[in-house]
């Protein structure tokens, strides 16, 4: 190592981080051109240098758009355990004459359906469903009980025009609330 090297070296993570003055940067640069050694050393360091982060304002942006995401997701998870959990039970209850709750469920899992999915819940409401029937029932041969396809995918017929109609409710509710924002 020759002895500009030496100094290089000691002048290298401020060369890194930009703050030399132009003459000490200049004399750095034209020694890493012709010095294969301290340009590897000088890689390796700026390998090690953060990145410049955004300033101040954009960094609060950010962070609260991450923690926004977060806490969508989480949302829409615990969500989507609602709705399938609400289907379960609803298509469940059929079995023991208590369909009219279904009234209330069905709706419920429909405005949830679209706080989550939009208008996608049209179609994935109706597989949610049709699952949850055919669980029920896998469930119903499983108790050795006498299973009619008719009783547990001829309510679907009910089901999902209840399910419907929440998405309808959910739907107009947020074109509501996007007019009194705009506002
Ligand atoms: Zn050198």
């Amino acid at each position: 190592m020759k002895n500009e090297c030496f100094v290089v070296r000691d002048l290298l993570p401020l060369y890194a981080e930009k703050m030399l003055s132009c003459e000490t940067s200049e004399f750095v640069e034209e020694h890493i051109s012709c010095c294969a050694d301290c340009a590897a050393e000088f890689e390796k360091l700026e390998a090690d240098v953060p990145q410049p982060l955004p300033a101040g304002e954009e960094m609060d942006k950010m962070a609260v758009k991450s923690a926004l995401k977060k806490i969508r997701g989480r949302m829409q998870i615990l969500t989507a355990m609602i709705i399938i959990f609400g289907a379960v039970l609803g298509v469940g209850l059929t079995n023991h004459g208590s369909i009219f709750y279904n009234i209330v469920i069905m709706p419920i899992i429909g405005v949830l359906g679209y706080a989550i999915m939009r208008w996608r819940a049209l179609y994935n409401i109706p597989i949610i469903l049709f699952l949850s029937s055919m669980l029920e029932m896998f469930f119903g041969l499983l108790n050795g009980e006498s299973v009619y396809p008719v009783d547990y995918f001829g309510m679907l017929i009910y089901y999902i025009p209840c399910a419907f109609l929440g998405i309808i409710i959910a739907a107009l509710y947020a074109f509501a609330f996007r007019k009194e924002d705009k506002r």
